[in-house]
């Protein structure tokens, strides 16, 4: 089959590889129908997550039909549509059972590597390197889906795939980082990052009950997406200082709630930009905190900060003392997309949101190459990239 394979940093490469096989009951085989890049796969484009492997098959973001189920599979078969989540999860475990399933205790065959690095071991995630198992992703023809009578959503309402596909990761993470707010009548929310995980994000809090959310980003195109088709009000971080015009538009409290979906590669201008990608070009930090560091700052006090954009290790100058004396409070996850997927499928039939509003490119899945590169550099006014192999 073809699939886009991570060759090196910035060079990923669609090419012939093995097709997957059932490798135990509880797996199942899809055909792909749809695939997405991720701002999580860039993080792998750009190197920043350790143990990838030249030719390893990229791609978390994808659904399409079941070719074949395992015999410990008894809620599939050959013929139905599925979006499958990113996480990979046995629906057994401790975490399982407490609906954590991006921490799932079975799924990761190199648990061990991930106990080095993060104290305790992480579930697998398709595509996104050894450390969360080694899985073959979903930018390819044919994936082997893992615990496949747990993770995999069935559509069976006739929805097109742009109108479903993101269940399996960034409308699901969105709304988790919103969650994570615990939102109240009248509350304001800041979100920095306008791509598609802050998108979902903003249309989320809003879902939750906050009164006004303020999206944060330096790309016109991308705060007009999140004004005109999430309904926020905006700030360019290039022409307005985010502290003093959150302050200005919160009464001087600050946002009841900071939600970053930006993550390890945050850019800044300035000294402490460069301070930063000095220090983690050398290896001395491993993530740029420059939005986490400002939504920490600017949240009111009392509030919380919800972090869905992807952290890998360390990080140098964390306002751990505004946390503390400001009563802070600081959640995170790679997103749960089981708990999700169902109820989040009911708000789409409802008409409640169409996840579809932020597909601006549809390719082949041979031009992956080349939609990374503009997707990593926000060309051609880019925000979601939806490839059909
Ligand atoms: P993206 O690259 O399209 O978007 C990131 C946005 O952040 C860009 O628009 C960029 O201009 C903006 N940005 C950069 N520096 C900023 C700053 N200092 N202040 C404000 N905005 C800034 O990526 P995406 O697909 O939207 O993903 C966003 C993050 O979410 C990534 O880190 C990704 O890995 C993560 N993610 C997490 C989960 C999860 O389960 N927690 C799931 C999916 C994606
Ligand atoms: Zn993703
Ligand atoms: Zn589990």
């Amino acid at each position: 089959m073809r699939a886009n394979c991570w060759m090196n940093m910035k060079t990923v490469q669609v090419q012939d590889v093995p097709d997957p096989k059932i490798l135990n009951q509880r797996d199942a085989i899809v055909r792909i129908t749809s695939t997405a890049i991720c701002g999580s796969d860039l993080h792998l484009y750009n190197g920043f997550i350790p143990a990838m492997e030249p030719g390893d098959v990229l791609g978390h973001e994808f659904m399409g039909e079941v070719v074949e189920v395992g015999r410990g599979v008894s809620n599939l078969r050959v013929g139905d549509r599925v979006v499958v989540p990113f996480p990979i999860a046995c629906g057994n475990c401790w975490a399982c059972r407490h609906e954590l399933y991006s921490a799932c205790e079975n799924s990761n065959p190199n648990a061990g590597l991930a106990e080095k690095m993060f104290g305790h071991p992480t579930a697998g995630i398709f595509g996104y390197s050894h450390l969360t198992g080694g899985y073959a992703g979903g930018q390819a023809e044919y994936a082997r889906v893992p615990f496949a009578d747990v993770g995999p959503l069935k559509i069976e309402n006739g929805f097109t795939d742009e109108q479903v596909l993101f269940l399996s990761d960034i409308y699901p993470t969105g709304y988790m980082g919103a969650e994570m707010c615990d939102i109240k009548r009248g509350d304001v929310i800041a979100v920095w990052g306008c791509g598609p995980v802050g998108q979902f994000a903003i249309k989320s809090a809003y879902m939750l009950g906050a009164e006004r959310v303020i999206a944060i980003d330096r790309f016109p195109y991308r705060l007009r997406m999140a004004s005109e088709k999430a309904g926020a009000e905006t700030i360019n971080y290039e022409e307005t200082s985010v502290l003093e015009a959150l302050k200005e538009m919160t009464g001087g409290r600050g946002p009841d709630a900071c939600i970053d979906a930006v993550g390890m590669e945050a850019h800044k201008p300035g000294l402490l930009g460069a301070y930063d990608r000095t220090k983690q070009a050398m290896m001395l930090e491993t993530d740029r905190p420059h939005a986490l560091r400002e939504a920490i700052l600017a949240c009111a006090n009392g509030g919380t900060v919800s972090i869905i954009g992807v952290y890998g290790g360390f990080i140098d100058k964390f306002p751990i003392g505004s946390i503390m004396n400001r009563s802070i409070t600081i959640k995170s996850g790679q997103c749960h997309v089981q708990r999700y997927m169902k109820p989040l499928l009911e708000r789409i039939k409802n008409g409640e949101i169409d996840p579809s509003f932020v597909i601006t490119h549809r390719r082949r899945l041979d031009d992956a190459p080349e939609m990374y590169e503009t997707f990593v550099n926000k060309e051609d006014e880019c925000v979601k990239v939806v490839l059909k192999p």
